[in-house]
Parts: structure tokens; sequence; C-alpha cells
């Protein structure tokens, strides 16, 4: 029997405090783009979890919610939704045919955000994983045209879908509240106290006084 949405949750909110301890906040230069799955996540204001909270704190909590309202998903299209899921088994044969496919199999804490760092003006990258990964999908045929009908078909189930993937989207909602206490335990003390560290090594690195035996101009030559 599948799991209850409850078990479910409780799961993935007992393995996402099971990596916060592991969580460092990470000194390279961040993107500047925002992670749509992130900005504005209503999952991750039930969770107690608000921008103040490092995104890939974040990221981690809301891609381990989506996961579970996509699968609640693919579960509710195989058994009601036939033309969408034809769809999907088609495009799903087409992803197999291709070697490469980069945005697979990625830990929770990866998975959905950006492949390549951001592009640094000036300085162009030779190849980009995503630039590879569209390079091979290109090689496969694409699938056949559909009649309107077929789309306009098509469509509904996909509006029924998305309709679904809100229900179940506002149930984890709720019951993410019911985690809410040991979600924020957790940022206070494996979290927070990072923070503060940085902080305060970044004020002692500014109020430093400069060397007063340092030559003027900086560089001793
Ligand atoms: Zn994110």
């Amino acid at each position: 029997m599948a799991r209850s949405l409850e078990t479910q949750v409780s799961q993935a909110v007992d393995a996402w405090l099971r990596w916060v301890p592991r969580w460092e906040p990470s000194t390279h230069r961040g993107r500047v783009a925002p992670c749509r799955r992130c900005l504005g996540s209503p999952i991750l204001s039930a969770a107690g979890l608000g921008s103040d909270v490092p995104h890939g704190v974040q990221h981690g909590l809301s891609t381990r919610m989506k996961t579970i309202i996509d699968n609640a998903v693919a579960v509710y299209t195989a058994k009601n939704l036939p033309l969408l899921q034809a769809e999907l088994d088609q495009q799903a044969a087409r992803n197999r045919a291709r070697s490469y496919r980069p945005t697979e199999g990625l830990d929770p804490e990866f998975e959905g955000l950006p492949l390549d760092p951001d592009p640094v003006p000036g300085a162009p990258f030779l190849f980009t994983l995503t630039g590879l990964a569209r390079a091979e999908e290109s090689q496969v045929p694409s699938l056949p045209p559909l009649s309107d009908e077929a789309k306009a078909a098509l469509r509904r189930e996909v509006a029924l879908a998305d309709e679904y993937a809100n229900l179940i989207g506002r149930e984890v909602c709720g019951l993410l509240l019911q985690h809410r206490l040991r979600i924020q335990a957790a940022v206070a003390e494996f979290v927070e106290p990072q923070i503060e560290a940085m902080l305060a090594e970044l004020a002692d690195a500014l109020d430093a006084p400069f060397d007063p035996r340092d030559p003027p101009g900086g560089l001793p030559f």
C-alpha cells in the first residue's frame, strides 16, 4: 500500500533534518538569478523557512516536497489522464534515447539548480552542460504532430493535472505546519551559528586597521 501523504512529508522532513547538520555556507560567488522553485514558495512559508534562511537550506526542503507532489501527480495521471500519460510515456522514451542527461539523478540539494555558473562577461565558456544536453536533444526526432482536437483534449488533461498538483501542494503545506518547530530548531542549531560566525568574520575584516608599517600604495615593491 502507498504511504500516506502525511507519512511521506514526515519522512522527507526527517531526511532534510539528517542533512541540515552537513550544510555549510557556500564560499563561491552566489548566483544572480533567483531560484524559481524557492522564491516566494508557499511550501517554504508553511515550513517556516523565510527568506532570511540561506537558499541552499531552503532548496533541500522545497525539492523534497516537490518530489512528493510530483509523485502524487504521476500516480493520479497514470490512473485518470490517459492522453497526458501517453504523451509523458513518449517523452520518457525520447529522454531514454539521449545518453547525456545532466539534470537527472542529482541529490535533492542540487536538483533543479542551474547546471552552469553565471556567465562571466568577457570570459566565454567553451561549452556548458545545458548546451551539451540541448545539442543531444536536437538529434532525437520530434514527436508526430497532434490534431487540434487531440491538442484540446490534452490541454484539458494538463489542466486537471495542474489542479491536482495544487490540491496536493496545499495539503503538503498543511502537513508541514506540524513540522515547523523541528525545522526551526534545526535552523537555530545548525544554520544560524554558521551565519553569525560568517558575519562576525566579515565585521572583523572590515574593522581591522591598516598596518602602519605597510608602505603606501600596498605592495612592497
Ligand atoms: Zn531553490
